[in-house]
């Protein structure tokens, strides 16, 4: 995966960081996960990525936080509960992550 530095959301321009697991640690946190892989602050534009992943894993979690981001844009954030958007989140990752090759053959032939 090439690790870009940036990117628009809806035209909203944000950096992406690639850290490690202590910078991405939050004491606070009590999801799912063990391992915190990405993190995505809407309000500072700023993306996280736990820069030990495999290439597969490492765009899985990019675009789950730019996912993150969409629902920030347009206001979803504030009307889902935190596991609500989560779930929602970690489905549009698998369905667009199981679907990306088939999307790219077909942008690219347009
Ligand atoms: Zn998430």
């Amino acid at each position: 995966m090439t690790k870009i530095t940036s990117i628009d959301i809806r035209g909203i321009p944000y950096t992406i960081s690639y850290v490690s697991a202590e910078e991405l640690e939050d004491p606070l946190y009590k999801g799912p996960e063990l391992t915190i892989h990405g993190d995505c602050n809407s309000l500072e534009r700023h993306i996280r990525i736990l820069k030990t992943l495999d290439s597969d894993k490492m765009f899985a979690t990019l675009l789950h936080e730019v996912i993150h981001g969409i629902w920030a844009t347009d206001g979803r954030s504030e009307e889902w509960s935190e596991k609500r958007e989560e779930s929602l989140t970690v489905a549009m990752e698998c369905g667009i992550v199981s679907t990306m090759p088939k999307l790219i053959e077909a942008y690219k032939g347009k």
